[in-house]
């Protein structure tokens, strides 16, 4: 069956993105061939391009769609034509029109849950339930620093903690920006790019510091971060927004208060088929509850990825950004 997806030949910038028609075999044992009607857009994407994370060449690109199944391969009993899928985990390709993928990574949509909705929700959502449940257990009355505060992430993070009875403090880099996690929960909001965040953080924490900070900007903000964590305070950095976050010394962690360190990753908290689910059941049900509801702030047809990860990266988007097939 013919199809068209974003490939790449060799790694960079968003110019090394092409449109290609491609040919999309029969799907194997335990796969299924899914339309994507939906594409989520996620930072990652952005790393596997240029090469911080590497790929294989040459390459499809893209964790995260949803859409309906079209066929089913050799073994798989689960799924039928006709079901409303997503799924957001290698191997990578989802910026496609058509694709086959392994059944054992894939979700069943629920009928509230809409394929754009999906799309704009399974990866940034499934990260926020990991980091608030299982990283480190967000508690009512927990101070929590939350960087990137208005982007994909940080709109579900901000409206998942307000949900826990958490103080949350987001930042985030404009007045429009902090706007935005502001009224999806945020207890206060600073200007990182323009206030002194830093000496914000301990004010609104009476000199203590937070017991947890998430740092998905890296390189800019790790090092500071720590000097808002209260003593034995868990530092979560788990992306590179800005660069990856810079080499320390385990000692340093003893000099600011005991803390704890950790850079984890959502694909081992959804690695077997039990957390899988389990993350995106959490994620469903807050959705439901309306509890979070999902911030998609741009749309893009999918042929036009590389203009979406341009923006992306200059820091132009605010929520979910998706693709369109
Ligand atoms: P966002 O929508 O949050 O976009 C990134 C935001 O980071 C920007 O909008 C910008 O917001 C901020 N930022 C700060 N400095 C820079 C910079 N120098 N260049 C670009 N952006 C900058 O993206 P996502 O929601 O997709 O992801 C957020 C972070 O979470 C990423 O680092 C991503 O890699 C990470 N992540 C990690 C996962 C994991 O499993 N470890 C899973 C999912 C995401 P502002 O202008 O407000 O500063």
């Amino acid at each position: 069956m013919k199809a068209n997806a974003i490939r790449i030949h060799e790694h960079g910038g968003p110019e090394v993105m092409r449109w290609e028609e491609v040919e999309v075999p029969p799907a194997g044992p335990g796969e299924v061939t899914i339309r994507n009607h939906a594409c989520g857009l996620n930072f990652i994407d952005t790393y596997q391009r240029s090469g911080l994370y590497p790929l294989t060449m040459p390459s499809g690109l893209g964790l995260e769609a949803a859409g309906m199944v079209e066929a089913v391969g050799p073994g798989v009993t689960e799924f039928k034509p006709g079901d409303r899928v997503a799924y957001c985990s290698a191997p990578n390709g989802a910026y496609a029109t058509i694709r086959n993928y392994p059944a054992e990574r894939l979700v069943k949509l629920p009928d509230t849950v809409d394929f754009e909705t999906a799309a704009g929700m399974m990866l940034q959502g499934m990260t926020v339930e990991f980091l608030l449940r299982r990283t480190y257990p967000v508690k009512a009355g927990d101070f929590v620093l939350f960087h990137a505060a208005a982007g994909g992430v940080g709109t579900i993070a901000m409206q998942w903690l307000a949900s826990l009875g958490a103080v949350t403090i987001g930042t985030a880099g404009s007045p429009e920006k902090c706007a935005i996690a502001k009224s999806l929960g945020a207890t206060h909001v600073i200007n990182y790019r323009s206030e002194d965040w830093v000496k914000r953080v301990k004010e609104i924490t009476d000199g203590k510091g937070v017991h947890v900070v998430y740092d998905g900007v890296g390189k800019d903000t790790f090092l500071p971060s720590l000097d808002c964590l209260r003593m034995r305070g868990m530092m979560v950095t788990f992306g590179n927004a800005s660069g990856p976050a810079p080499e320390i010394q385990p000692l340093i962690l003893s000099q600011k208060g005991s803390l704890f360190l950790t850079r984890p990753t959502l694909f081992h908290y959804i690695a077997s088929r039990s957390d899988l689910e389990l993350s995106a059941g959490a994620l469903f049900d807050v959705v439901n509850r309306g509890l979070v509801k999902i911030q998609i702030g741009h749309r893009y047809p999918l042929k036009d990825a590389a203009e979406a990860h341009r923006d992306l990266q200059a820091r132009k988007t605010t929520g979910a950004t998706i693709l369109i097939p």
